[in-house]
């Protein structure tokens, strides 16, 4: 392995393949001190042992380990390819005109500030920012288009909605369609806020895996291009801005923890899944419903601790 400042690091097969493993096992070790979300009973079925890691470069080499193929609400995650969406079609000003960029210290789906302090949300990675991303993408895009996005985005084709996840969330959302109407009653929602919420809920409740997760990682990672046919799918200025939320913002109130110890951009949601978009470039997905107190899947932010530290992969390590 290479440590040159100037070039990406590299590693052999079996650096990747040790590295991998053994944060694949530690993962697995640890899902047993976490607690699977519960708030809709969709998401309570989910085993609590499953785990699963799945990692992909651009030349097509993968790893995958455990429940690496077993479909999960994406849930917080949409939000990364929610602002991608929404840079695309407004651009940066205008989107940074409904939400800000700063990290909020309260919980994700916390409504105190955004009453009390100021009338943008924080950033779009919690719920008050991201309702509000998405109320950008109304009238223009609707669900089948957002779909259509987050399967090229993910590079996988068999992203579907599940019903039964966005049936419960959209019965229990009452604190998100709060925010919906708090925003709207600011002036700051020029969208239908039952239409904006909808359109969330639903892409709360896409079915993905962690080799979806690693698929977007990848794109992210890749400067916004697929690697596998060229297309650009994200203007390389908006990937440095998603990057640098998801950095600052990603893992709700781990967020800066998370950023020492790991340094690598990801996005977690209450599902289980983390996406990270790490050096080299690769995408990591990772997939364990056991979660920490923050809502983070405890697994997966164990084994990405190990393997940012046994591959060098924080963003500020050369
Ligand atoms: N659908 C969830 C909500 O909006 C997302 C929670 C999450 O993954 O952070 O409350």
């Amino acid at each position: 392995m290479t440590h040159d400042a100037t070039t990406a690091p590299r590693w052999t097969r079996e650096e990747l393949q040790a590295a991998f493993a053994q944060g694949y096992e530690i993962g697995r070790a640890a899902t047993a001190r976490g607690k699977v979300a519960d708030y809709i009973p969709e998401l309570a079925k989910a085993d609590p042992g499953a785990f699963g890691l799945y990692m992909l470069k651009p030349d097509g080499e993968t790893l995958s380990f455990g429940d690496a193929e077993t479909r999960f609400s994406i849930q917080s995650i949409c939000k990364v390819i929610i602002l991608a969406a929404a840079l695309k079609l407004r651009g940066f000003n205008e989107t940074f005109s409904h939400v800000m960029m700063e990290p909020s210290g309260d919980a994700f789906n916390s409504i105190l500030k955004l009453d009390t302090r100021s009338n943008l949300p924080f950033n779009p990675m919690i719920n008050a920012g991201a309702i509000e991303t998405v109320s950008l993408l109304l009238p223009d895009l609707g669900f089948e288009d957002m779909l259509a996005c987050a399967r090229e985005l993910c590079l996988d084709p068999s992203v579907t909605l599940n019903e039964a996840v966005y049936n419960s969330e959209a019965q229990t959302g009452y604190r998100n369609r709060a925010i919906a109407y708090l925003l709207k009653s600011k002036g700051v929602m020029s969208a239908d806020p039952e239409q904006t919420v909808d359109l969330y809920f639903r892409l709360c409740s896409l079915s993905v895996s962690a080799r979806s997760l690693a698929g977007l990682g990848l794109v992210i990672a890749n400067d916004g291009i697929d690697p596998f046919t060229g297309r650009i799918l994200i203007d390389p200025e908006h990937v440095r801005t998603i990057q640098s939320i998801m950095f600052t913002c990603g893992m709700y109130d781990y967020s800066g923890k998370f950023s020492v110890n790991v340094g690598v951009p990801s996005k977690s949601g209450v599902g289980g899944g983390i996406v990270c978009a790490a050096k080299g470039p690769m995408g990591i997905g990772l997939y364990g419903p056991a979660l920490d107190s923050f809502g983070n899947s405890c697994g997966a932010v164990k084994a990405m601790v190990h393997i940012s530290q046994a591959l060098r992969l924080h963003v500020f390590e050369y």
